[in-house]
């Protein structure tokens, strides 16, 4: 029989066990992983005294030796890489590939918050008054509490991580009860890292601690990234008034124009609708495209997605892994059925991987001849399938692609210069990427905007969500 490993929580720089535990399952087997600790209401409240007590010191320290610690974080977790990519694949499924690459931005992003720590500038403003002096000051707000998803296991926790650590907070961090075995190998980093302990706590569990934490009064924010009908929940659950951040789901449109190059726009929906499984916030879900290109794209959008080799993440040879939990191929099951009961057609895949079972495969889909009224085209079905709409006047597509809740990324393909900065300035999302698909970079402000959520990561601005403004007036003169 094999021995699970133990997964615990890490509280106040200790590896500790909880009263119960669950066992989570590779996706691509629904074999179990590990036995996790499952955290009860005392384990939180453990995790969050140590992160008060630990922000006292935390918070004072010279802001070149946070930036110090986090340096040392960035290269243990380069160092760990392998190990830490291959519990993010067997956990939560993506390719080998997709994970080691997570991982080796994730350790980008603590040397960058690095640099970021030294940086946190003040302002000294003119005063109404003779004889006073004003500045403007930035503050760590405190204690925060992280929620976060399984989809990108590590970067979700790290961009929180890395940016509060810098601004001098301290930090519970609750993962995805799909995706404990990665984040404990992350804070194995943190420990061998030397970071003292309390600064960062994690706690695990399945269901249970996310709302345990939201309710804490020891909180000073949440950080929430996750789906929108979560986000709104703990919107709801939220006991005192205190900042939040809202990271949330997407249905991110692409625009084919009549002047776009075909063949680019083939390969960036090929590659944004399908990595990971389709199980991205900022993901290529629906596309909107003019009638003269439309028979091309859906030609070659076809053939790519044809060949796209689906299984288990471990073998190098996969371009799609498993979807992460059961439920996830329901729901791209019935959105695909609803797709088709209204019309839509299917030109490849459009079912279960029986051939794969007990593992949570679907076939890499291409839905066409879209209408607005199906789920795929305004609800996120996070998978892996597309669903794909002609259009003939470029107003409408605007309007479409604008008209979800959805405000997160959105992509354009045209390579006209007048539709770029049109259709730049007119969509409404929080990013907005044309002629490619990687909205995200870690030096500029990455957030949603209506249903996908408020708050930045990434950036300045990442790192000022971790601040609070104090103005400081000091009278120097009679
Ligand atoms: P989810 O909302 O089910 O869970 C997210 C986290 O919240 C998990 O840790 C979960 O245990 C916890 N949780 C669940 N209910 C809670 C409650 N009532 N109170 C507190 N915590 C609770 O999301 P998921 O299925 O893990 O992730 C997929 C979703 O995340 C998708 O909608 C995706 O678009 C979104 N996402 C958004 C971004 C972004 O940057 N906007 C990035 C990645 C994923």
């Amino acid at each position: 029989m094999t021995v699970l490993p133990q997964i615990r929580n890490y509280i106040n720089g200790q590896w500790q066990d909880a009263a119960e535990q669950f066992q989570p399952r590779n996706p691509a087997t629904q074999e179990p992983i590990a036995t996790v600790a499952n955290s009860k209401e005392s384990d939180i409240d453990a995790a969050v005294k140590a992160a008060r007590q630990a922000f006292r010191s935390w918070k004072r320290l010279n802001p070149t030796i946070r930036a110090e610690y986090l340096h040392k974080i960035g290269d243990a977790v380069a160092g760990q890489e392998q190990k830490l990519a291959r519990a993010i694949t067997l956990e939560m499924g993506k390719t080998i590939g997709e994970s080691t690459g997570e991982v080796q931005k994730l350790a980008k992003a603590f040397h960058y918050y690095a640099e970021e720590a030294t940086r946190i500038n003040g302002d000294l403003i003119p005063n109404d008054a003779d004889g006073f002096a004003s500045m403007i000051i930035h503050e760590p707000i405190g204690v925060i509490g992280a929620i976060t998803p399984w989809n990108y296991p590590l970067e979700l926790i790290g961009w929180k991580l890395c940016a509060s650590l810098a601004a001098g907070c301290t930090i519970v961090v609750k993962p995805s009860e799909y995706s404990p075995v990665s984040a404990a190998a992350l804070f194995e980093c943190l420990e061998s890292a030397g970071l003292p302990a309390g600064v960062a706590n994690l706690v695990l569990g399945s269901r249970g601690p996310g709302p345990m934490l939201v309710a804490h009064p020891g909180i000073d924010k949440i950080a929430f990234t996750g789906s929108t009908a979560t986000g709104t929940a703990i919107a709801k659950n939220i006991p005192t008034a205190k900042p939040l951040s809202m990271e949330l789901g997407g249905s991110c449109p692409m625009i084919v124009t009549d002047k776009a190059d075909v063949q680019m726009a083939v390969k960036g929906a090929a590659r944004r609708g399908y990595r990971n499984a389709g199980q991205i916030c900022i993901a290529v879900n629906r596309i909107y495209v003019h009638e003269n290109v439309y028979a091309g794209f859906v030609d070659g959008l076809t053939a790519a997605v044809a060949a796209m080799k689906t299984g288990d993440g471990m073998d190098p040879s996969t371009d799609v892994g498993p979807m992460t939990t059961p439920d996830g191929v329901d729901k791209v099951e019935a959105h695909v059925k609803d797709a088709v009961g209204r019309g839509a057609m299917v030109t490849t895949g459009g079912s279960r991987i029986a051939s794969l079972a007990p593992g949570n495969f679907y076939e890499p889909t291409v839905v066409t001849e879209c209408t607005p009224d199906m789920l795929i085209m305004h609800e996120e079905t996070f998978g892996p399938v597309v669903g794909v709409m002609r259009y003939n006047d470029l107003d409408t597509a605007i309007e479409l692609a604008n008209g979800t809740e959805a405000g997160l990324a959105a992509y354009v393909y045209t390579q006209d210069l007048t539709e770029t900065f049109e259709l730049g300035h007119r969509l409404d999302f929080g990013n907005v990427a044309v002629n490619n698909v990687d909205a995200g970079i870690m030096n500029a402000p990455y957030g949603g905007r209506k249903g996908s959520g408020y708050g930045y990561e990434h950036g300045r601005e990442g790192l000022h969500g971790y601040l609070q403004l104090k103005h400081l007036r000091i009278q120097h003169g009679a």
